[in-house]
């Protein structure tokens, strides 16, 4: 789960990381009233929440000298784009007088198989870009999780950068606070960028990106809480009801995969796009799925746009074929019937699956070859009637 700028605010402050006095605000009404009442002052910077980052350079990071300024600019905001997201929330904070901007974070890297840290005094830009720019300027410490930062993965940092020894003590402080809430909070990322240095020389934490391991969602009630609100399709949100992970590919794509594992539904999607066909949609069910969960599955995958035919690709271990066949059963009885279903089961109780499919309108195939094959012919079937009328030469509308 990514957070939102502000998550990130609030888990750098409860550990100790400094940030500037900020207020989330999701209407413009009393927006300078609100400003006053948390004790901000002016300057603020009016920052987008988005889940994306670049939002300086779309026009979701603006600076205000005053209550009128920030209200303009929180009128041109509310409900705009950045970056493919529709801004819905807006964070005010007191501006940061900056003199230099660092890059700092921890990430979970499968390399070096724990905690990574990621230093650079080249901030305020994306890290690819300095790794490509200024690769010279990156220092990456790998952090022995027994231990924990020490004095010399912090020197060794600076030194590989070239950067100012003399900051050492409070980047220490940051860097361990900021490891001690990526523990705390299962991260896969924990990131500052820009860390700012205040002309006194000061850090500050002036954006803040995070992102947290949805294997342990369970153990954090709170972000828990916040995901289904921060939800923006509400397919997934559906979805995660019923403990399925929906996943929207191309935005055309006509075709929809279900898959019991995520290995099984990549496959099939490769197998698509190998026969030109674009996946719409793809769902895991997870292991185990009962008659009920598929029949809800098949509902919710159909309920994308566009979707018109939906492959269902099955291999039963936990999951029972009959059970499957039996969700299939009911899912065909609730969608339109311009919908097909192609199905390929094998495994447990694959002959009573089979049974209870035998007078459906459901195509049932062999392999999940045939049924990559299956959707293409069906899917072309479409596509020739849409060309009809040019047979008869009259040209299309
Ligand atoms: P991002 O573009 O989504 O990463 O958003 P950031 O919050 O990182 O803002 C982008 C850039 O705006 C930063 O790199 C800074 O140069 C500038 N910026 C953001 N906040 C402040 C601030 O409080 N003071 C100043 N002086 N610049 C800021
Ligand atoms: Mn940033």
């Amino acid at each position: 789960m990514k957070l939102l700028e502000y998550m990130a605010r609030e888990i750098f402050w409860e550990h100790g990381i400094p940030v500037k006095k900020s207020i989330v605000i999701d209407c413009v009404d009393e927006m300078h009233d609100k400003i006053n009442a948390a004790g901000l002052k002016y300057p603020v910077v009016v920052k987008a929440q988005v889940q994306a980052g670049g939002r300086g350079k779309a026009g979701g990071v603006r600076f205000a000298e005053n209550g009128d300024e920030a209200e303009r600019h929180a009128r041109a905001m509310f409900g705009a784009q950045v970056r493919g997201f529709t801004v819905k929330e807006l964070l005010v904070v007191e501006k940061t007088e900056i003199e230099t901007e660092w890059y700092l974070s921890i990430i979970t890297d499968r390399q070096s198989k724990g905690p990574l840290l990621i230093f650079s005094p080249v901030g305020g830009v994306d890290i690819e870009e300095t790794a490509i720019n200024e690769p010279d300027k990156i220092a990456k410490v790998p952090i022995n999780i027994f231990r924990g930062i020490r004095d010399y993965d912090i020197i060794y940092a600076l030194d590989r950068t070239g950067a100012d020894m003399a900051m050492y003590a409070k980047l220490k402080d940051i860097a361990v606070n900021l490891y001690n809430a990526f523990i705390a909070y299962d991260c896969l990322l924990a990131e500052i960028n820009p860390l700012a240095i205040t002309p006194s020389g000061e850090f500050i934490a002036a954006d803040g990106k995070v992102e947290v391991d949805d294997s342990a969602l369970y153990r954090l009630p709170k972000l828990l809480a916040l995901r289904d609100k921060h939800e923006d399709d509400p397919l997934v949100a559906e979805a995660r009801r019923f403990r399925f992970h929906f996943i929207r590919m191309d935005a055309d794509g006509t075709a929809g995969v279900i898959s019991n594992g995520s290995g099984m539904l990549m496959g099939c999607i490769d197998m698509f796009a190998n026969k030109g066909i674009k996946a719409g949609a793809a769902l895991d069910l997870g292991g185990g799925a009962t008659a009920e969960r598929v029949r809800e599955a098949v509902r919710i995958i159909f309920c994308a746009e566009n979707i018109s035919t939906l492959l269902l690709n099955i291999f039963g271990g936990i999951t029972r074929c009959d059970e499957v066949a039996n969700g299939v059963r009911m899912a065909l009885a609730d969608i339109p019937a311009d919908k097909k279903v192609v199905i390929r089961m094998d495994g447990t109780n694959r002959e009573e699956g089979l049974a209870v499919l035998a007078d459906t309108a459901a195509i049932v195939v062999g392999s999940t070859a045939e049924g990559a094959e299956a959707i293409c012919a069906s899917l072309e079937v479409r596509a020739n009637d849409g060309f009809l009328p040019g047979l008869f030469g009259e040209g299309t509308e």
